[in-house]
């Protein structure tokens, strides 16, 4: 079996000398173990931060160890009597070709529909977008919603969910042709291309335009540039689910808690979230999984009619995880990023 290691800590940006492809036996499964080849697994931003050796809410990955990473696959050899050979099956297998877990941290995968789905849509990312949104965003129809990473599962995810909720949903996207699959495929009422507005102030025009009314919800995803030009627009008693904050997941120590020199900008933050009543909650989506079947139940139906849209980025090959994911960190993926293994 292949699999990708962690061979060195990036410092900014990972290159392809931070990973290391090795070759290793194939594991003999243990009593309650189940043996899986993958077919496909997943590439999410949050690797990023496990390749640093900073303090969060997760440990890191050790140097020599495997990238992490939630995969779907086929069962080939079965110590566990809740999984047959043949089954397809759900588990953190790592950048991997095969995995080898215990059956209590698997998941059996409903087969009407597509598997890569248990990585994106239906899986974490679209588990995240719809938790975020509907559990903290507090969604009211009439409100306004805006997102970035828009056309990505998570935001592609809270877009459509707050459509059906009667918001008016604006789009913040990298580039002209992700506004078109914001507008076109994920049905939001605007999109704003981040890259077309060189710094806050014109992109918060910009963003005031497509927000006539103001910003009720705002879900973070990106942190940056667009945060500050979303933070003035927010309207009282506004809410701002934080869920991620990708412009800065390649600065490293930032996941520590370290505060980079500069001007004290906290004053006006902490004034804008008290004059405005705002609620702001950061959230761990691994600690939620209680509502993954309310969420499975309440969207999977709406895969299966086609209802609800969703986009895949396939790259194929474990050689080619590396590069996809440097790709992703900087917005060169479209859609969900997803490894599939021939
Ligand atoms: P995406 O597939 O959307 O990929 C990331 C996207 O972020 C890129 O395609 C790019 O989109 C955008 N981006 C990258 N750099 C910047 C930047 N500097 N400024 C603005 N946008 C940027 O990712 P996901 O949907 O998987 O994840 C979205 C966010 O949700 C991430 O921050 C992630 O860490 C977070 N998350 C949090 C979880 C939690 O438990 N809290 C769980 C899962 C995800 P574009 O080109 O359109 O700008």
């Amino acid at each position: 079996m292949q699999q990708m290691t962690l061979a060195a800590r990036p410092v900014g940006a990972p290159k392809d000398s931070d990973f290391a492809l090795v070759e290793k036996p194939l594991p003999i499964p243990a009593e309650g173990e189940v043996l899986v080849r993958l077919h496909a697994f997943s590439l999410d931003p949050y690797m990023r931060g496990r390749m640093d050796d900073a303090k969060s809410y997760a440990a890191p990955v050790p140097i020599g160890g495997v990238m992490e990473a939630g995969g779907v696959g086929e069962v080939i050899a079965s110590q566990s009597p809740h999984f047959t050979v043949g089954d397809m099956a759900f588990g953190m297998f790592g950048w991997a070709s095969h995995g080898c877990l215990p059956a209590n941290q698997m998941r059996k995968l409903d087969d009407t529909l597509p598997t890569s789905t248990a990585l994106g849509v239906l899986g974490m990312p679209g588990f995240t977008g719809w938790y975020g949104l509907t559990q903290l965003g507090r969604p009211k129809a009439g409100e306004t919603l805006v997102v970035a990473a828009a056309t990505g599962p998570v935001g592609s995810m809270v877009g459509q969910m707050a459509k059906a909720r009667g918001l008016r949903t604006v789009a913040i996207a990298g580039g002209a042709d992700k506004c078109a699959l914001a507008l076109e495929k994920f049905g939001f009422d605007a999109a704003i291309d981040h890259h077309a507005h060189e710094n806050a102030s014109s992109l918060r025009k910009a963003i005031a335009e497509a927000a006539p009314k103001g910003i009720d919800i705002y879900f973070e995803n990106v942190g940056g540039k667009v945060f500050e030009a979303v933070l003035p627009l927010m309207n009282t008693f506004g809410r701002i689910p934080v869920c991620g904050m990708i412009s800065g997941y390649n600065a490293g120590a930032l996941g520590g808690g370290a505060v980079a020199e500069g001007p004290d900008r906290l004053p006006v933050l902490w004034r804008s979230i008290l004059v405005k009543q705002m609620s702001v909650n950061g959230f761990i989506i691994s600690n939620h999984y209680d509502e993954y079947p309310t969420f499975l139940k309440e969207v999977a139906p709406l895969v299966a009619t086609g209802q609800l849209a969703y986009l895949e980025d396939i790259v194929e090959g474990l050689e080619n995880a590396p590069r996809a994911f440097m790709g992703l960190l900087e917005g060169r993926n479209i859609g969900k990023q997803i490894v599939k293994l021939t």
